[in-house]
Order: C-alpha cells, then structure tokens, then sequence
C-alpha cells in the first residue's frame, strides 16, 4: 500500500535514498526517470560527499594514479531527484524519518537503504589504528601519499580475497623496489577454476608478490603484522582489506537482520519486518536459489534498478516482481597490463571459460568504466538499465514466482 504526506497543496509520496554507491545511485537515477514528471513523487538521495566513490579504483587511487572525478548532483540534474549531502545518524523506521548529522530531519514514505560495506576493523587488534583500508578516496590517498613517502621496504596486504590480490599486484607493478607481501587464509584465486587461477599466481610471482596462505592474522602493530602462532612480520605500511561489515543503522532502526547486520529482504527486495525499507547491494541479505548474494557491484546494481522500479509498481497499485539475479564473471586486475576473467555459473561457481593477458585487462577496464556511462544512459531510457542475467534455475525459489 502507498501512502501520501500533504505538502502544500499536492500529495506528495517522498522515497529517500540512503548512500550514493553503485546500488543506491543506479535506484536514485531509475526511480527519478520513471517518475520524471510526476508532482506525486518525490526523490531524494543521501551521501556524505558529492563525488562519487567509484571503489573498483580505489587500488589505483592509492597507487597515485589520476582517476576521474564524477560528481553526483551533476549526474541528478535534470532527473528532478534531489541530492542532499549529509551523513545518516539514525533511521526511525516507526516514525519515518531520518537524522542527518547536522541535525535535519528527512520524512520518507519508502526509503531505500543502500549505506554499503567497509572494510571489517574491528576484526583484529591494531587494524584501527596500524593499517590503511579502502573505504573512501579519502583512504585510497592516504596510502597513496604514505606509499609516495616510501623509498624501500615492506608493504603488507593482508587478505588474499580479489580487493587484496588486485591491491597488492598494483602497488608491486607501480614499485618494484618495494617488497609487496600478500597474507590470507586461502590462495589466491581460491574460487577459480585450475587454469586461471594458475595464470593467476603466476602474474603475482611475476610481479614481486610474495604470498602467504594458511594464515591467521591475529595483530597489527604499528611496525609488523603478528600471525596466530606468533610469528611477526616486519611491516613498513599495511593493508586491510579482509573482510567487511555494514553499518549498524539497521540493526539499530530495528529492521529484521542477518547475523552480519545486513537487511533481510523479502523476494521483492522489501525489508522482512518493514516493508515500506527496500534493501540493496552490500548492505542487504538478498536470498536466491543458490544461497545468499554476497556484494558486488555486478549483483548490487541490479538490486539498485529493481528496487526503483518495484517503488513504481506499487505507486501504480501494482505488486512488485520478486528479483532474481545470475553472477556471469569474476574479473580481477593485476596491474594495468594483465587481468585474469573467469565466468561463472549463475551461482558463481566457475565455469571452463575464462580470459587472461592484455584482452582481460582490456575486459576489466570496460565493467569497471561501465556504471557511470550506464547511469547516464539510465536518465534518458530507464529500460537500458534493467538488463542483467536472471540466473534460470540457479537463482528459482520454490515457491516463488
Ligand atoms: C577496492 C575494491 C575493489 C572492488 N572491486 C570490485 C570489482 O572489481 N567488481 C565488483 O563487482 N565489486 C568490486 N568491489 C565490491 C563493490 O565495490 C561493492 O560490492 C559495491 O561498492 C557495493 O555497492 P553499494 O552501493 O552497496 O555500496 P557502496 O558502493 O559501498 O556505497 C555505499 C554508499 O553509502 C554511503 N554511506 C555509508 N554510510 C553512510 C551514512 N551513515 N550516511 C550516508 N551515507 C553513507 C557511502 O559513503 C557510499 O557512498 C570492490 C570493492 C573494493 C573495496
């Protein structure tokens, strides 16, 4: 059911967007295009800053390379959506409201809650206080100015996850004075197929990389990294980039949660115990045949589009569609000149095909260049953005049409 607030003369139903990122921009641009023009509606989206995060650079950023700038009220002009810059302190989801932390007041009919991941620093001791991370640009040029300072040493990049192997490959192409070493508990390329995730290694060796899998990072200190068992290793700047958590607004705002804080949504993309809160990309629990989606920016785009155009459903009286998505590939840098791509199955096992060498880095620069072209795109024909694979039998629910 849809309700309405009387503003002045008009009815108007507000939909608030929490967090510019790949999810919540690509339902900002689609709910603002398909209401385009329509008093009843009005649309608002919430980030701490107006440029836009675009996270699958962050490694590059903190390697001092230029990347683009992209602002994001300049991508809404036009849309009619509005953009307000603060950072979300509080959700009420009884009374429908906001707390920004300059102390405004935001009213929503239907929020979208889209406030993403970080990396997790609470995991381990130290973390805090000793390693950089890449949760902002902000962070990115930190390590970017730290690593400029550094003639010769160690870097330490603890997680052997795709963040840690694509960080590590940069910063060992950008300086190969430096020893670059890559902590994890699992190889590299774990979820691989044989082939690729050979190729994989084999660019790290190539590159400098030393790894080090079956490892428990137990502290960081401000010199070195100790291991569980108590081996220490020295450390001129660290890394985190293992593991992440989501903020805890929704566990707070008492929305139903999974065990690692993310909303749990129906298969419309609704809040279990809140209907009126649409959860999307990192900081949502999606459920699919194959389990659980875990974050990405191929899977939370797409959470983003259906959640805008479920929001149109039901302002037209319609029921929402349940969301049904298919992971398709894996793609992974390791510095500017050489990637490996492994495809996948819709519930991300790898299939036998897979990309390597120049053509793959030439492959991962198209998907990471694509959101923002795709949001522009959006703006003019919101329907171009509603294409992604659905999965097929992987991605059925019993039960669930
Ligand atoms: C270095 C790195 C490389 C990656 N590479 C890939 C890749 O190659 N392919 C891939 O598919 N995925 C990749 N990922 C994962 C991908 O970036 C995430 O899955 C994706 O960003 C999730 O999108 P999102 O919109 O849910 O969240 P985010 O992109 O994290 O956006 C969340 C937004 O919410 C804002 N926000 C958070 N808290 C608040 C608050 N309290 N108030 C207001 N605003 C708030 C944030 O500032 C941010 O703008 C990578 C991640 C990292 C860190």
């Amino acid at each position: 059911m849809t309700t309405h607030h009387e503003t002045g003369t008009a009815t108007t139903h507000h939909v608030l967007i929490l967090g510019a990122g790949y999810a919540g921009l690509a339902a900002a641009i689609q709910l603002a295009a398909r209401t385009k023009g329509r008093e009843d509606v009005q649309v608002t989206l919430v980030n701490p800053q107006e440029r836009f995060t675009e996270r699958l650079r962050l490694h590059m950023s903190a390697t001092g390379q230029q990347v683009g700038e992209m602002n994001i009220p300049e991508l809404l002009e036009g849309t009619g959506a509005g953009f307000v810059r603060g950072w979300v302190t509080a959700v009420d989801a009884t009374a429908k409201i906001v707390r920004i932390d300059d102390n405004r007041v935001l009213h929503y009919d239907t929020l979208v809650y889209g406030l993403g991941s970080v990396a997790d620093t609470a995991a381990v001791p130290g973390v805090e206080h000793h390693a950089y991370t890449f949760n902002s640009v902000q962070d990115a040029e930190l390590l970017a100015d730290r690593l400029a300072r550094l003639d010769s040493g160690t870097v330490v990049v603890c997680g052997s996850g795709l963040t840690g192997i694509e960080s590590a490959a940069e910063i060992a192409e950008r300086r190969p004075e430096l020893n670059v070493v890559l902590l994890g508990r699992q190889e590299p390329g774990a979820a691989m197929s044989p082939k690729p995730k050979a190729y994989l290694q084999a660019a790290l060796a190539r590159l400098g990389v030393r790894v080090r899998t079956g490892i428990e990072v137990v502290k960081v200190l401000p010199d070195s990294v100790e291991l569980a068992g108590g081996e220490n290793i020295a450390a001129d700047v660290v890394l985190w980039t293992s593991g992440t958590r989501v903020s805890p607004l929704a566990a707070a705002a008492g929305l139903t949660v999974d065990e690692r804080g993310r909303v749990v949504t129906d298969a419309a993309l609704r809040s279990v115990s809140h209907p009126d809160v649409y959860a999307v990309g990192d900081a949502a629990a999606i459920r699919q045949g194959y389990g659980v989606m875990h974050g990405t920016c191929q899977g939370g785009m797409p959470t983003g589009v259906h959640a805008a155009v479920s929001i149109v459903r039901a302002l037209n009286g319609k029921q929402p569609k349940p969301f049904r998505f298919g992971y398709y590939h894996t793609p992974v840098s390791l510095g500017r000149h050489d990637a490996v791509v492994q495809f996948t199955h819709p519930d991300d096992s790898p299939r036998r095909v897979y990309l390597t060498g120049r053509m793959a880095a030439r492959y991962k620069e198209t998907v990471t260049a694509s959101p923002w072209p795709t949001y522009g795109r959006m703006k003019k024909m919101p329907a171009s953005g509603a294409f992604w694979p659905r999965g097929g039998r992987f991605t059925r629910i019993r039960g669930v049409r």
